[in-house]
């Protein structure tokens, strides 16, 4: 299958066109200027349901949508779009907009790794065990997500972007850091890179030979947006070759899949790509954030979890929308996440359980939603960390007040009258450094 993009530039080349309404094309158009947009032609093609697209989960995670920028930002975009505008006059205001969307959330700019007094700019290490490493050539994506909490990442706002390609200065943090189990290879997707551009990488962290370094990840959402990466892709048995040498050398190989919606675990490419991945050793986790307009419901990630346990894959996280970019149109109260997460749960059977969340990855680590409950005739909700910036703050029960409408960490007061969160005066310590 030969892989066509689109684009705000080219979409108007895709096959089902005529279906989308004037109006929604004058959409695409003007949110396209502040938000990336990229699609290709297996997903127009076999996911969309282009007979229901307006309500249709792969096109509203693939085409702009209006409520992704407030009425007054769509209005500005807009105006501009309409009188012909200049294209650096649209860029400079969509340059403002951005910068209001919190472009840098968690604090990801506190995460780089520092060797020998220098920053290294393409890589991250919050949590003790794991590394992440964004490669300069795996910077893009073979669609973008509506929803993207790296966004910034693909709309030329270069200083905001983390990519490296000196992978010896990795190898050399690695060497240093003995607590370093695992590293994260992202993006973007790293799977937008040849199999000799990876294979140069993955090669010269075997060759390493770090004994502490155990488990390679590499996070991904081609088989969503792209499985024929690993099925016709001129390299595609080479990449799979790559995902051998991990393998034998006795790593686990664990490839972070990125599923948001069962529509895109249903056709014969992704069926035969998840075999094609798992036949080389390799083990599939998935993970997704809850969205609304997409995945707001219950039925879908249960639905999800079970085609992924059938098809051999390891349910790993539900995350709460990122705190960034449209998350007002995306985001799903944390009430209502922790009921959908409960409900879902419920319905699989143990073996599809490994999944955990409710969980918003925010600057003192991965804080998942335990639960909602009574204490003392206060209503609170029951939260803990499964991942922390000290990891001893790991897996102890903490309570926040409730709050119905509250999204994100920054919405939530402690619970029982205290001034503050048992991390947080180390978390401002963490931070000035
Ligand atoms: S695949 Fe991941 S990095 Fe790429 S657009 Fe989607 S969420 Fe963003």
């Amino acid at each position: 299958m030969k892989y066509q993009i689109y684009t705000a530039r080219n979409y108007r080349q895709i096959a089902q066109i005529d279906k989308i309404s004037k109006e929604d094309q004058r959409t695409i158009d003007v949110v396209a200027h502040v938000l990336p947009f990229k699609t290709n032609n297996y997903v127009t093609d076999e996911l969309i349901d282009w007979n229901n697209y307006k309500n249709d989960p792969i096109f509203i995670l693939n085409f702009p949508q209006k409520g992704m920028l407030n009425p007054e930002h769509f209005n500005r975009i807009a105006m501009l779009v309409d009188s012909g505008a200049d294209t650096n006059i649209i860029k400079e205001e969509a340059n403002k907009i951005r910068h209001q969307l919190n472009p840098h959330p968690a604090g990801q700019a506190h995460n780089l790794p520092v060797l020998r007094g220098e920053k290294l700019t393409g890589a991250q290490h919050k949590y003790n065990e794991t590394m992440l490493f964004f490669p300069s050539q795996g910077q893009t994506c073979h669609a973008y997500c509506t929803f993207c909490f790296r966004w910034p990442q693909f709309t030329g706002m270069d200083n905001l972007k983390f990519a490296m390609k000196e992978v010896d200065a990795i190898v050399d943090y690695l060497r240093e850091h003995p607590e370093i189990s695992d590293l994260l290879i992202t993006g973007g997707d790293p799977m937008v890179m040849s199999a000799n551009v990876l294979d140069t990488y993955i090669s010269k962290i075997l060759d390493a030979d770090i004994p502490h370094l155990q488990n390679i990840r590499i996070g991904s959402k081609s088989l969503a947006f792209w499985p024929y990466r690993y099925l016709t892709d001129p390299d595609a048995d080479d990449l799979l070759r790559v995902f051998e040498k991990v393998t034998a050398s006795g790593r686990t190989l664990a490839f972070m899949a990125h599923f948001n919606h069962p529509t895109e675990l249903s056709t014969p490419a992704v069926k035969d790509a998840v075999k094609r991945i798992r036949a080389t050793g390799a083990q599939i986790r998935t993970q997704s954030p809850l969205l609304n307009h997409i995945n707001a419901s219950s039925m879908v990630w249960s639905e999800m979890w079970k085609k992924q346990v059938q098809m051999g894959m390891i349910p790993y996280y539900m995350f709460i929308a990122r705190d960034t970019g449209a998350q007002e149109y995306f985001g799903v109260s944390l009430n209502r996440a922790w009921d959908i997460f409960r409900r879902a749960y419920t319905k699989v059977s143990g073996i599809a359980r490994t999944v955990r969340g409710p969980s918003m990855s925010c600057t003192p680590g991965k804080v998942r939603v335990s639960g909602v409950t009574e204490i003392n005739g206060e209503k609170v909700f029951a939260l803990e960390f499964i991942q922390g910036r000290n990891s001893d703050w790991v897996n102890r029960p903490f309570f926040a007040k409730y709050d119905p409408n509250a999204l994100w960490m920054d919405d939530l007061k402690p619970a029982f009258g205290k001034k503050e969160f048992f991390f947080e005066e180390e978390l401002a310590e963490m931070l000035l450094d």
